[in-house]
């Protein structure tokens, strides 16, 4: 199986949504798992909705609210959703009114990760229904079930021990036959079923983890760039495409900010020697950055 993590510009509207659809569809004979962000700036809204909640303002919060609901649901109109999908991104928007509506004042480590969760919860959903009327065979998976973590709420630790025996026994039979099983990044759940975030950017771990669990070939990091870079390219011009890294030069990468990957993202992977694979969602043709225990650049 492959792992295949989808970053928040690659979920960020239809057009990109689509174009999803279609990288994976070419990947039907590796057992995809897809993990998603949430769409591109979605948590960052989220995360100022339970702002507005801690300091009391509701009106700010039902406005954000209001907004992230008309969002998502452009986006299920224009992709054709069935109404099963539609159901569920509108229960798990009831949810979120729940607690806007409900909640005490004042700030809360839980419901600030609970909240901040709901971002990968509708993308998946999205995906889930584009893959539907793409024709894909799609399964919906539900990453808290698997992603036990602490209760270090903001940026959770996973226990990497029950994740393995959990998406054995869960992930593993709904894999292959020309299925999809699309998943979350970002969240997971203490062992009292506590939702929790893995930090922001969380979602290649996410990735990384559930590469590990089930042994994957590899872990696909779909972004919106040709792979890891030099140096960021939105800051520097000229930095150049590296075609192949090291794990140790791409967590090095990552730790003076390549936000292109979470700098956890290879301790996983780094055991088994599976590699990540940087790919561009929107240049899907160019064969992206090859990491693993080698350079061969
Ligand atoms: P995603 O939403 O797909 O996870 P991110 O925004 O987290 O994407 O990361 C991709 C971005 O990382 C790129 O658009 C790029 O501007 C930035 N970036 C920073 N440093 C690097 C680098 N060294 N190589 C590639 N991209 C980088
Ligand atoms: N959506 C989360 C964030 O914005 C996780 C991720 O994108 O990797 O931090
Ligand atoms: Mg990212």
């Amino acid at each position: 199986m492959i792992v295949m993590k989808f970053g928040g510009t690659s979920v960020g509207d239809a057009t990109a949504i689509r174009r999803l659809v279609a990288v994976v569809g070419q990947a039907l004979d590796s057992a995809p798992l897809v993990v998603v962000s949430a769409m591109a700036r979605v948590t960052n809204a989220l995360l100022a909705l339970d702002g507005a909640l801690a300091a009391g303002d509701t009106a700010a919060a039902t406005t954000l609210l209001r907004a992230l609901r008309d969002r998502h649901a452009a986006v299920a109109n224009e992709l054709r959703l069935s109404d099963a999908v539609q159901a569920a991104v509108r229960e798990s928007f009831h949810q979120l009114e729940d607690i806007v509506r409900d909640a005490p004042h004042g700030s809360d480590a839980r419901r600030r990760d609970l909240v901040a969760g709901f971002g990968e919860l509708w993308s998946s959903w999205l995906v889930v229904g584009a893959c539907e009327t793409g024709g894909l065979l799609v399964d919906w998976f539900d990453a808290r079930s698997v992603i036990r973590t602490d209760e270090h709420f903001g940026s959770a630790i996973p226990e990497e021990a029950v994740i393995r025996a959990a998406s054995a026994a869960a992930i593993t039979p709904k894999l292959g036959s020309g299925r999809v099983v699309v998943t979350q990044g970002f969240i997971g759940a203490t062992a009292a079923g506590v939702p929790t975030t893995l930090g922001r950017g969380g979602s290649d771990f996410s990735a990384a983890l559930l590469g590990a669990a089930l042994d994957a070939e590899r872990v696909e990091i779909w972004t919106d760039v040709d792979g890891l870079m030099s140096a960021d390219p939105r800051v520097v011009p000229g930095a150049r495409l590296l075609t192949h890294a090291t794990y140790d030069e791409a967590a090095e990468l990552a730790a003076f900010g390549a936000k292109v990957l979470h700098p956890a993202t290879q301790l996983p992977l780094v055991e088994a020697g599976i590699p990540i694979v940087i790919r561009n969602t929107f240049a899907p043709e160019k064969p992206g950055t090859w990491i693993g225990a080698e350079s061969l650049d």
